[in-house]
């Protein structure tokens, strides 16, 4: 018989869901909450779901505090919050790295629209600063080939992600990177909510 999942209720909304389907948080020495992405982190874990209007209410309810049992330095929601859109960034750039340097990745705008025109590749992010045409070309591509795409990482950052220049497009082959995307991606927007957050 599977062992039942561990859970976890969230500090903001009480909600008790799977602990793989919250946000960890733990004490650092300094006091200080670190967003623990991978749960792996030793200590007492406090958990939230992950959205930050229940990352607010938990901070702003003090919560922190108590789920915690010790003194807990927490500045306003709004620092919390972008500490953890920050490390889910990274590690939605991470998973970009590997599958480059795994060989699953094409790069450059005229990489991928050539790509797309030959294939459905697993996903694709398009930089937030790509130029209008180009940015048309790739997201109607994507769309009629029926292949996710997603928007983060100027073109200056998405180029140091895989080791390039500028780079105003990547697509990702599908396999278990682009799985890996897709999810991290899903949890990054639920975060916001379809929220405001300039990228
Ligand atoms: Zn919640």
């Amino acid at each position: 018989m599977a062992r039942e999942e561990p859970q976890r209720s969230c500090l903001g909304c009480r909600e008790v869901k799977a602990k793989k389907e919250l946000l960890r948080f733990v004490l650092a020495p300094d006091r200080t909450l670190v967003p623990d992405l991978l749960g792996k982190l030793p200590g007492r874990g406090a958990y939230t779901c992950i959205r930050k209007s229940c990352l607010a209410a938990a901070v702003s309810k003090s919560r922190f505090t108590r789920a915690l049992r010790e003194e807990v330095r927490c500045g306003a929601p709004a620092e919390l919050i972008a500490l953890v859109a920050t490390r889910m960034e990274e590690r939605i750039g991470g998973y970009l790295a590997l599958a480059n340097k795994a060989g699953k990745a094409v790069s450059g705008g005229d990489g991928v629209i050539e790509t797309l025109m030959k294939r459905a590749p697993g996903i694709i992010c398009v930089a937030t600063d790509i130029s209008p045409g180009i940015g048309q070309k790739v997201i109607g591509l994507a769309v009629r080939m029926n292949v996710d795409h997603f928007s983060l990482f100027d073109k200056e950052r998405l180029g140091a992600i895989v080791g390039k220049g500028l780079r105003s497009a990547v697509v990702i082959e599908r396999g278990g990177f682009s799985d890996a995307l897709k999810i991290e991606m899903e949890k990054y927007r639920n975060f916001f909510e379809g929220g405001t957050h300039a990228t």
